[in-house]
C-alpha cells in the first residue's frame, strides 16, 4: 500500500474535530537515536506510547496526516523517533479538553510502561514525559486491550482505536 493511499484510508475515519490522541510504535530493534536538543539516548525493541493533543486547524486528522508523513521539517521530539519505528495504532478522543496531559500522567503511572526519556514531548506542561516504553512482551491487540480499559478507567472518555 502506497503512502498517499495508507493517509486517506486512515485518516479518513479521524475527525477533523480538536482532540487528544496516543501514537503506538513498534521499534523492531533497539537502536540509539538523537531526540533534537534532549541528545541522544538507546531505545529498546518493543512498543512505545505518545502522547499528543492536536487543538489546531484540521483538529486530529490534520495532525494524524503529518504524522504519517514521513518527510517533513522536524519539529516536535516525536518527529525524530518517528522515521525509525513503525506506527501501528492510533488512539484518539474528540474534545476541547486537555486530556493529553491527564493521559501522561496516568501512563507515567501504569504498571506496563517506564520513561525512557525524561522531557520528551513535555517541554510546554509539567509532566514527567509524554513519551512511554511498554516494557511487557504483548502483542497489538492485548496492547490495545489493556490501554483501552486503562484509560477509561483513569478517564471516563470513550477512545477510538485505529490499527494501521
Ligand atoms: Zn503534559
Amino acid at each position: 500500500m502506497n503512502k498517499r493511499r495508507m493517509d486517506i484510508i486512515h485518516t479518513g475515519k479521524i475527525s477533523d474535530n480538536k482532540g487528544a490522541y496516543i501514537l503506538g510504535f513498534r521499534l523492531a530493534k533497539g537502536e540509539p537515536i538523537r531526540i533534537g536538543k534532549l541528545g541522544n539516548f538507546h531505545f529498546k525493541e518493543g512498543f512505545y506510547l505518545y502522547v499528543g493533543s492536536a487543538l489546531g486547524p484540521g483538529g486530529l486528522a490534520a495532525r494524524v496526516r503529518r504524522h504519517l508523513r514521513m518527510t517533513k521539517p522536524f519539529r516536535w521530539h516525536i518527529d525524530y523517533f518517528r522515521p525509525k519505528a513503525q506506527l501501528t495504532t492510533i488512539w484518539f478522543a474528540e474534545g476541547m479538553k486537555r486530556f493529553e496531559c491527564a493521559w501522561a500522567s496516568a501512563l507515567d503511572r501504569w504498571a506496563f510502561t517506564s520513561c525512557p526519556v525524561k522531557g520528551f514531548g513535555a517541554s510546554d506542561c509539567s509532566c514527567t514525559s509524554h513519551f512511554f516504553y511498554v516494557h511487557v512482551a504483548i502483542t497489538p491487540a492485548e496492547l490495545n486491550h489493556l490501554l483501552i480499559g486503562y484509560l477509561w478507567a483513569c478517564s471516563h472518555i470513550p477512545i477510538n482505536t485505529i490499527f494501521i
